[in-house]
């Protein structure tokens, strides 16, 4: 139960912590962001304070699903897409096209079986390593779920493969026990085999060279085109962070912050890195004033390890567990301010430096 606790919060409070550090340069050019923020060292978002955003409340919406689920893939998939509508019926700031079609489509009634719409976002992988790091012991169970997970908003394979590779990376950083990235690309192959995954599976291998070269993510990106930061695709994003975790697998805070300085899409790379990384070095592994500068009501640090521990229950009892759940009415001023500090930003970026 302790190790299982410890790799299941690890993992939902790296993803926010990095989902926070990120935030504050989301969607900025490497170039501009560094003329705009030469120093970054820790959370900037409000202050020197962080909040979290969607890649983070969905990591939490899914861990709470599988807990009530008890890890059954159906009921499993019942209870996020009911999350996901009530998710999008609280009006967050920054929410994906894709996740966005297909949530308004559960709200007007559509089920989970044909909410998903055809796309290849990142709204799967930021879900994902919470996956790895809960079944990732049981890996048919683990597809299983990501797969569920995954077609509730996005119908498009590649999404699937991205997913899945985020929940495997967050499985073998859990168990310890992190190989050369050659072998991890292997068997992340093995897991695909049923599937045309070559183009993906190529981007993976060329993540490992990169990172056996030793070159930076931000070097990784120049050779694929992506000069000035990481895409919201989930074939730019995942074999990013994949390159940056072989490079650090254990190293919270250097990859954390490589990650946010490699541009683009940052809330989300660096979420799902820290996820995956958190997964492996848990709770005492983060920096400690990165966790306790979030600022978050009603979804708490503490009530984040609060859901985290009764994840934890369900899937060493085999049994649904409730989880802790937030009042809406609170959700709904807490994204009212959280929309107000967004359009801040969105001013602040109108004006020089460029
Ligand atoms: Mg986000």
């Amino acid at each position: 139960m302790k190790s299982r606790s410890r790799t299941i919060t690890g993992c939902i409070l790296g993803a926010a912590v990095g989902d926070s550090l990120g935030l504050p340069v989301e969607g900025m050019t490497r170039t501009r962001q560094a003329r705009m923020f030469p120093h970054i060292t820790g959370h900037g978002f409000l202050g020197h304070q962080g909040m979290v955003s969607d890649d983070t409340e969905h990591t939490l919406l899914v861990a709470q699903a599988m807990a009530v689920s008890g890890g059954d893939p159906e009921a499993f998939a019942v209870d996020l897409a009911r999350r996901l509508k009530w998710w999008v019926a609280a009006l967050p700031a920054g929410v994906g096209p894709a996740t966005l079609r297909a949530c308004l489509r559960l709200l007007i009634g559509f089920s989970h079986r044909s909410s998903g719409v055809f796309s290849a976002g990142n709204g799967p992988a930021m879900r994902s390593a919470i996956i790895g790091a809960a079944y990732g012991h049981d890996s048919e169970k683990m597809k299983k779920l990501v797969l569920a997970s995954t077609q509730i908003t996005h119908r498009d394979p590649k999404a699937y493969f991205g997913a899945l590779a985020v929940a495997q990376m967050a499985a073998v950083s859990s168990i310890g026990e992190i190989g050369k990235p050659t072998d991890f690309v292997r068997s992340l192959a093995e897991e695909l085999v049923d599937y045309d995954a070559n183009e993906f599976l190529g981007l993976c291998s060329q993540a490992a060279q990169s990172a056996n070269a030793g070159h930076s993510v931000a070097r990784f990106l120049e050779k694929m085109n992506q000069p000035e930061g990481v895409g919201n695709y989930v074939y730019h994003t995942v074999p990013a962070v994949m390159q940056c975790w072989f490079r650090r697998p254990f190293d919270f805070r250097n990859a954390a912050l490589e990650m946010v300085r490699a541009g683009g899409d940052t809330d989300t790379s660096t979420s799902i890195l820290g996820a995956v990384i958190g997964a492996g070095v848990g709770e005492t592994g983060i920096p400690e004033q990165w966790v306790d500068g979030i600022l978050e009501w009603p979804r708490t640090v503490e009530w984040m390890r609060k859901v985290a521990s009764t994840l934890a229950e369900s899937v060493e009892t085999e049994k649904p567990v409730t989880p802790p759940e937030v009042n809406p009415l609170a959700i709904l001023a807490r994204n009212a301010f959280f929309m107000a500090v967004v359009l801040g930003h969105g001013v602040r970026r109108m004006a020089p430096p460029y």
